[in-house]
């Protein structure tokens, strides 16, 4: 497993662990901190903080701290699980997609992300050798897998809000950096840039807005875009 670059920032991690972000960003994140033994020991640390910090703040309103002799009580005297757990016969678990097959290798796809295309991988091809396969998450975010085919480039676009970009595979750039596999990039509505690659790139990409093409031609795809955000985050105008 190569080793990550760029990692999301202790702000992200603190929202993750307090459950502040989209389903769609924290099952991106989920996927970094699989692939990333610094983020996972990171994010477990500031999840200790913030038990910390919830129970002190806790003990300094003693009314309304846990009676937790009380709690512990009733823990006790619940009956115990015995026996076999209920199967429903009638629900077989969608199998899980835990690859993408690329022309020459495949792909192990980190658990949250194999979960997240059980439901079956649709790839459509866009504009300039980018193909992309949705996933339907959560009513927030657009969340993708994109595959760019070697030598290919997004044109060049802002965004309205944020866009969470995890390298499964392969490399891009854009005016900011290098990204390799692992990688978690944050794009927000500050940041104009034009991804890139040379070698070819799969990676997972969350949206919780359109992006809006700037230069050329590409600009009269915005209202698609506008309208591809809605239809992933099945909202309706
Ligand atoms: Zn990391």
């Amino acid at each position: 497993m190569t080793s990550a670059n760029h990692h999301p920032s202790d702000e992200v991690l603190s929202d993750f662990a307090q459950g502040r972000l989209s389903t769609g960003m924290s099952v991106a994140l989920s996927a970094h901190i699989e692939l990333c033994q610094s983020c996972r020991q990171r994010s477990s640390e500031l999840e200790s903080r913030e038990i910390v910090a919830w129970l002190q703040a806790d003990q300094m309103q003693p009314s309304a701290s846990p009676d937790f002799s009380g709690m512990l009580d009733l823990i006790t005297s619940q009956p115990q699980m015995t026996g076999e757990a209920v199967v429903e016969p009638d629900r077989e678990p969608a199998p899980l997609v835990s690859e993408i097959h690329m022309l020459d290798h495949s792909i192990t796809l980190p658990r949250v992300l194999a979960k997240a295309a059980s439901k079956g991988l649709v790839w459509h091809k866009l504009a300039g050798g980018i193909n992309q396969a949705q996933v339907q998450i959560d009513n927030e975010t657009q969340c993708e897998f994109l595959y760019m085919t070697p030598g290919s480039q997004v044109p060049v676009h802002r965004h309205q809000g944020n866009e969470i970009t995890l390298v499964l595979d392969g490399g891009f750039e854009d005016e900011f950096g290098h990204y390799g596999p692992s990688d978690f990039v944050v794009r927000d509505r500050r940041d104009q840039h034009q991804p890139s690659t040379e070698e070819g790139c799969l990676c997972f990409a969350v949206l919780d807005s359109p992006l809006t093409f700037t230069s050329g031609l590409a600009r009269l795809f915005n209202p698609i875009n506008n309208y591809r955000f809605r239809r992933a985050t099945s909202q309706r105008y």
